[in-house]
């Protein structure tokens, strides 16, 4: 499914091919893997989200069963590389990591992470937040001041 909205299809939301293969060569179907994530780049087209490129994990990323701890240098060199050679298209549009449960929840960590990262964006979007879960995904919009808005598939 590639297609997401929110319940009055106010923001729609699609995910590039690619994009849902590095979710996919992460999910952590087996026991012993570990949490992984990245940044989520793509196009504001108005109300609606493009999601293009999902980076993978960087070498200096700590990645447990049940922590994945990010090292942003890393993730916010790739963002500002594809920023400048996309003349400013191709934008910084939020994070996504993996849960080892088959429906994701967030924690209360990410929960305030992403409040805080929100409130940090200095162009006062919302910040896209992603968690890949064994079976679906969750994803969430969250505006700095205002409450967060959930996306389900789209059915076609
Ligand atoms: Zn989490």
């Amino acid at each position: 499914m590639t297609a997401w909205a929110v319940t009055d299809y106010r923001h729609l939301l699609t995910f590039s091919e690619g994009v849902l293969k590095v979710f996919e060569e992460f999910r952590q179907e087996e026991a012993a893997l570990p949490e992984a994530g990245g940044i989520l780049l793509g196009y504001v087209r108005g109300d609606h989200l493009e999601v293009v490129e999902a980076t993978r994990p960087t070498a200096w990323d700590q990645r447990l069963r049940y922590l994945f701890e990010r090292f942003p240098q890393g993730h916010e060199l790739i963002a500002k590389a594809r920023w400048v050679s996309t003349g400013g298209k191709l934008r910084y549009l939020g994070e996504w990591h993996t849960h080892p449960e088959s429906i994701p929840t967030p924690s209360g960590t990410d929960l305030n992470e992403w409040e805080k990262k929100a409130r940090a964006r200095k162009d006062g979007r919302p910040m896209l937040a992603v968690i890949v879960g064994t079976d679906v995904l969750h994803v969430r919009l969250v505006p700095a001041a205002s409450d967060p808005l959930i996306f389900a598939p789209v059915e076609e």
